[in-house]
């Protein structure tokens, strides 16, 4: 939702924001969705994303419709493409807006750091130097360790592990 209304308000003509349920088995919050069509956002729904179309530039994202099947372990619908229902949405950007995954650095092994399997760093805050990682002289939180959360959590963990690291050194 951020996306499609800052690209909104960045002046784009306009913007589409596909997804492959339906409104109803769409996660998120309502108010958002429902202030991102007051600023001009057009949701299509039952589409799925397969393909960004262009060379050197983007021309189209081909799409392929969507039925939705039983419910899943969560309890939401799952989509199911339709054959033949393929067909090319145009477009001259495309922003890629879902899933939130940890992407730890390939120099995090050089310095002995070391992640969880799914790549969050580990930084407990239980234990003597709080959000210490494995390599001592280097400190952590937000999301990097929690995985996605909040503004707040992000700093009050920086500010827990400044105080952390001044204990560290005296
Ligand atoms: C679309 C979206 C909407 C959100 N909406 C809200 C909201 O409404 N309210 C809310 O509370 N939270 C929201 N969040 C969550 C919130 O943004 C995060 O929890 C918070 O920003 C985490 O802070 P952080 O400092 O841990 O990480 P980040 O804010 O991700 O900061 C990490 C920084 O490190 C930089 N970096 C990465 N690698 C390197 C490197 N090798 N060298 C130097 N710098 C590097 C990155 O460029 C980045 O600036 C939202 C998140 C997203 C993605």
């Amino acid at each position: 939702m951020d996306c499609n209304r800052t690209a909104k308000r960045q002046k784009a003509k306009s913007v589409k924001c596909l997804y492959r349920r339906d409104e109803k088995n769409m996660p998120g919050s309502k108010r958002e969705v429902t202030n991102a069509k007051e600023e001009g956002v057009e949701f299509q729904f039952n589409i799925q994303p397969i393909e960004i179309i262009g060379d050197d530039e983007v021309q189209g994202v081909k799409i392929v419709k969507t039925q939705l099947g039983e419910p899943d372990q969560n309890g939401r619908r799952v989509p199911i493409p339709i054959p033949g229902s393929e067909l090319i949405i145009e477009a001259d950007a495309v922003i890629i807006a879902f899933g939130f995954r940890a992407s730890p650095s390939d120099w995090f092994k050089d310095f002995n750091i070391n992640t969880q399997n799914n790549g969050l760093v580990l930084a407990a805050e239980d234990q003597e130097y709080k959000f210490q990682t494995s390599n001592n002289k280097i400190f952590s939180g937000g999301d990097m360790v929690r995985g996605s959360d909040l503004v707040v959590t992000a700093i009050w963990e920086g500010r827990e592990a400044a105080k952390s690291i001044i204990e560290y050194v005296s």
